[in-house]
């Protein structure tokens, strides 16, 4: 190293702007919530599945359709400096799982029911609820026609609220049929969004002949009264779209899940046919919408698999967990069931091994470690035992040790309480410790 760059100081580098570290304890929450997740899934047959972080660009432009919010302006996408392959860090990951379906025909032998957790990436402003590096964690079912997958995956969401302790949440579902009845409906909102063209943003005229469903989803509230008159695509359904929606209706109402019908949800994606649905709180601010999905029976096809249809959706890690927060029973937190006090060094290879053996009954046990000025006092050691949050100090004295034992002193219910323990016997007398 040269004297000039030993001077100059390195400028502190910092995480990239909308992308969170997620530190203890609050990576604790996550993992809770991660592990009830799991529970649940499995409780309904859904099993785990795990794409790349990275795909080629092409499957979200096919998949999402290119004149999409994601597709247009929200994507991280690069060139692979080594090969010049267009990459894109996945936005979403329902085009992730359909691509590895399709590609290892996964639907041979029937239907499956898959869910994932990861992070997604989207280039937005950054903001309460809304951030570029992101968490989903969606459930997807691929390879049923019918409404009652439709309605077993809305009844996993809702079991999933319940089972959180979350209240305040409404359910909003849509039909927004088969491509033939939207194209005419599609007909139909052009033309009525031309004979309104006054009142028409820029974003609005510009998607008119693109996308003009999406223009039902503005959120330009000077737009809302003419938006709000526009033809409604439920009056274009045909019978057998209609049978679908009263079906997935009435299992919902026959498993007492209260929902609205709300003709202008269509959802950001262009996959989407038949059943979309949204569970949305008034808890989180202009980020209400917790969860979100429905059927997409033609993206399998589109990207080039073989013919299947699916539903699923997708929550948003960061806003359910603020909404646990804000209204779940308290997060447990993963406090140790003991902390070790160890007045001498010499003592260290004695207090590591019985450590071994707690650890290997099943508790949840940290050692005092070493600074370079050493131990520490006694004092001092049972200040950072208190701070862990453990139950219990092992206190590994030389008067102890002699006898071959510990003293095991109670910190928190009966503070001051103790009793000494043979080591030898540590799995025995340890199993009593655990929370
Ligand atoms: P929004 O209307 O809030 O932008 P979206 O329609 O783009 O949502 P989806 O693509 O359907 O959202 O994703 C499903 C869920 O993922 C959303 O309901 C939300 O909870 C969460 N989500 C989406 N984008 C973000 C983001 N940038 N930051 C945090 N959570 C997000
Ligand atoms: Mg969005």
């Amino acid at each position: 190293m040269t004297d000039t760059h030993k001077a100059a100081k390195a400028q502190p580098l910092t995480a990239v702007k909308g992308m969170n570290d997620i530190l203890p304890p609050v990576s604790g929450q996550w993992e809770w919530f991660e592990e009830a997740v799991r529970a649940l899934m499995a409780r309904y047959a859904y099993r785990n599945i795990r794409t790349p972080i990275v795909e080629p660009t092409a499957l979200f432009v096919r998949g999402l359709g290119e004149v999409t919010d994601i597709v247009e302006k929200e994507m991280y996408s690069f060139e692979d400096r080594l090969n010049g392959e267009h990459l894109t860090l996945r936005p979403e990951n329902t085009a992730g799982v359909v691509r590895a379906v399709a590609e290892h025909s996964l639907l041979y032998d029937g239907g499956k029911r898959l869910y994932y957790m990861g992070p997604m990436f989207r280039h937005e402003r950054p903001q309460r609820g809304r951030y570029r590096q992101f968490h989903q964690i969606g459930a997807e079912a691929l390879g049923f026609a019918g409404p009652d997958v439709d309605a077993e995956i809305i009844l996993l969401a809702d079991a999933l609220w319940r089972e959180l302790g979350l209240s305040n949440i409404r359910l909003e579902i849509n039909s927004l049929g088969q491509p033939a009845e939207r194209r005419q409906h599609r007909a139909e909102l052009i033309a009525y969004f031309e004979r309104h063209a006054d009142v028409l943003d820029d974003e609005a005229r510009r998607r008119l002949h693109t996308n003009p469903l999406r223009i039902l989803d503005t959120k330009n509230p000077a737009m809302q009264p003419m938006v709000q008159g526009a033809p409604r695509l439920i009056d274009f359904l045909g019978a057998q779209s209609l049978a679908h929606f009263n079906g997935v209706k009435a299992m919902l109402d026959a498993n007492g899940i209260a929902y609205t019908i709300n003709p202008r949800l269509v959802r950001g994606m262009d996959y989407y046919n038949l059943t979309v649905f949204e569970f949305v709180t008034d808890s989180l601010g202009a980020q209400g919408t917790i969860c979100a999905g429905g059927r997409y029976d033609d993206l399998i096809a589109q990207i080039g698999g073989k013919p299947a249809p699916a539903v699923g959706w997708a929550l948003g890690v960061e806003r359910v967990l603020e909404l646990v927060r804000e209204q779940g029973a308290p997060i447990p937190e993963p406090l140790p069931d003991a902390y070790a006090i160890v007045p001498d060094a010499a003592a260290m290879p004695v207090v590591l091994r019985t450590l071994q053996t707690l650890r290997g009954a099943g508790l949840k046990v940290q050692m005092h470690a070493a600074s370079a000025e050493g131990l520490g006092s006694m004092k001092s050691q049972f200040k950072k035992a208190d701070a862990s949050g453990a139950r219990h100090a092992l206190i590994f004295g030389a008067d102890e040790l002699a006898a071959g034992e510990v003293t095991v002193k109670s910190l928190r219910d009966g503070a001051g309480a103790q009793a000494r323990h043979p080591l030898a016997a540590a799995a025995e007398w340890g199993a009593g410790l655990k929370a």
